[in-house]
């Protein structure tokens, strides 16, 4: 069952347009990856579905409904929930209190102490250091608890923006795992990568963006072995 379905989205930022008549489906319980290059669009995708940036034309459906105009909080009390490039962490607040930042939603706030441990019991680190603040810790921590505070909201359809992005390769691998584990944990994955080598090991399905144009799309193990792929992609 296609759990988001966008059609023919356009999307501009002033005058400029970014987005040209996408169309992507994103199944349930898949890891569902879009990959391009620094500017080719992701970001703006990820941002039209969460409801941040508007439509100028075409749809999107999530669980067979229209969301296209739906303001950002209703869009995740449904269950999209994203974890932003960079992070996006209150720096001088504690590992905790970051985490309550993402248990405000009327669904979920009632289950945050549950969420909380949930959460805790993912990545025993954030626990140990829950009193810390967010700058002290290392990347790859900031990058866990991103990801933990969009787990507070109870995602059904979690979005990841680049998460690997400018951490040490083992962290990468560490982060790539997490991914998988939580696509174990039945949820639903929507990644946005520029390390296309892990993205398309472990995506079921993946998209390709240039120019704010969707130019591919096929399972991981298709576009890997496609010679074009291989010298765009991934240096071959
Ligand atoms: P990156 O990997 O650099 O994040 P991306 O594929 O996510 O790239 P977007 O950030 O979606 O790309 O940008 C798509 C296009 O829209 C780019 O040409 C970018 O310059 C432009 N753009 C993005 N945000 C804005 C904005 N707020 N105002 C104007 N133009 C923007």
């Amino acid at each position: 069952m296609k759990v988001l379905e966008i059609t023919e989205l356009s999307v501009f930022y002033g005058d400029v347009q970014a987005l040209w008549n996408v169309s992507l489906s994103v199944e349930a319980g898949k890891i569902i990856a879009l990959i391009g290059a620094n500017g080719a669009g992701k970001t703006t995708t990820m941002k039209t579905i969460c409801g941040i940036n508007p439509i100028a034309s075409g749809r999107i459906l999530y669980d067979q409904r229209e969301i296209s105009g739906m303001p950002v909080h209703e869009i995740a009390e449904l269950g999209i929930t994203l974890v932003p490039e960079g992070r996006q962490l209150f720096p001088k607040m504690s590992v905790e209190d970051n985490l309550l930042v993402g248990s405000y939603l009327k669904r979920t706030r009632p289950n945050r102490s549950k969420n909380m441990n949930r959460v805790y019991d993912i990545f025993p680190r954030l626990a140990e250091r829950r009193k810390q603040t967010a700058e002290t810790l290392s990347g790859g921590e900031q990058q866990m608890l991103a990801i933990g505070r969009a787990l507070m909201q109870e995602p059904k359809l979690i979005m990841f923006d680049e998460p690997s992005i400018g951490l040490a390769p083992i962290l990468v691998m560490e982060i790539f795992r997490i991914v998988q584990e939580l696509h174990s944990m039945g949820l639903t994955i929507f990644l946005v990568e520029q390390n296309v080598h892990h993205t398309l090991k472990i995506a079921d399905e993946c998209y390709i963006m240039e120019n704010g144009r969707i130019v591919g799309h096929g399972t991981g193990h298709e576009l890997e072995s496609d010679p074009k792929i291989r010298e765009a992609y991934l240096g071959f």
